[in-house]
């Protein structure tokens, strides 16, 4: 696909890309060679591409992997995409909200993602503990975030969420030249691939919840102290069962130090995640 195959189709559909969908088409040749070839597919793998648009890394994934689960929101694109990949057994196209569906197992999410609702699929796909291997288009400053090597300052509650699952081991960039229409953000090529060693925390559902709230409730406090950023996190909701004396015993005893938030590692904030829960 390159820019002149782009045009092309969308002409024929009299298709205008919409803003609010992230619908910006890979045009370079280059670039969808690149993703595939870090995407290292196999006859044994299974992928999940999200929004697939005019199918221009489904074709090589189809060519490729033992089955692909495409999911489109858009009715034309999907409708487009099933007659064009008819002849293949290996495609299911699913017309669908990626966020509202129970998505089919897979073991490889090959992507570039609708750039809007980046956070919330990250959510949904990777911060959970039998997570699939992830090669993603992605805004260049969350890629950026997900390496954090010692810079914790820049974290957010999707770099440590995804760092907690995930070890990204892979960031290119991408130029914007290499889409249409060009959009206003950089973005970057990752690949994160899931932990072996989970901690205890993130293994059940319920447990992986409340570790996501505890680091939303305490990331807008990653200026304050440890002892401050808990008491205020817990007051916004409604928790007077702990006043900072009691926040302060508490991590005493576990031998925590009131450092700034922002001095801890991703570890650290599993470990204390697992204290508040008990
Ligand atoms: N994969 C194509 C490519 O690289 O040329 C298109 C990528 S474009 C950045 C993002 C695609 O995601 C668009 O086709 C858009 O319609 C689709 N999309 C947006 N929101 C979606 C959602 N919630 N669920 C599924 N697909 C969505």
């Amino acid at each position: 696909m390159n820019y002149k195959d782009v045009e092309l189709i969308l002409n024929q559909l009299d298709f205008k890309p919409k803003k609010h969908l992230g619908q910006n088409f890979l045009t370079s040749r280059n670039i969808i060679d690149k993703i595939i070839k870090v995407s290292d597919i196999s006859r044994e793998d299974t992928i999940l591409e999200v929004g697939p648009g005019i199918g221009a890394l489904t074709k090589p994934l189809i060519e490729k992997a033992k089955k692909v689960y495409a999911v489109e929101i858009d009715p034309i694109l999907s409708e487009y995409l099933s007659e064009k990949f008819s002849v293949h057994d290996n495609i299911e196209i699913i017309n669908d909200d990626i966020l509202r569906i129970d998505i089919p197992s897979h073991n490889k999410v090959v992507s570039n993602l609708p750039y809007k609702i980046t956070g919330p699929i990250l959510e949904k796909l990777f911060f959970k503990a039998t997570a699939p291997q992830g090669i993603l288009t992605i805004e260049k400053s969350i890629a950026n975030r997900f390496f954090l090597s010692g810079n914790y300052k820049d974290f957010s509650r999707i770099s440590i969420g995804l760092n907690a699952f995930m070890n990204p081991v892979v960031k290119y960039s991408i130029p914007r030249n290499s889409f249409y229409p060009i959009p206003k953000i950089d973005l970057a090529l990752v690949k994160i691939i899931p932990k072996e060693n989970l901690n205890q925390m993130l293994l059940n559902e319920e447990s992986v919840q409340y570790f996501l709230g505890f680091i939303a409730g305490i990331m807008p406090y990653k200026n304050k102290n440890l002892v401050n950023a808990l008491y205020l996190s817990f007051k916004v909701t409604r928790d007077s069962y702990y006043t900072k004396e009691k926040i302060l015993n508490i991590l005493q005893k576990e031998n925590f130090e009131n450092k700034k938030l922002f001095n801890y590692e991703i570890e650290k904030f599993i470990e204390l995640s697992r204290i508040f829960h008990s």
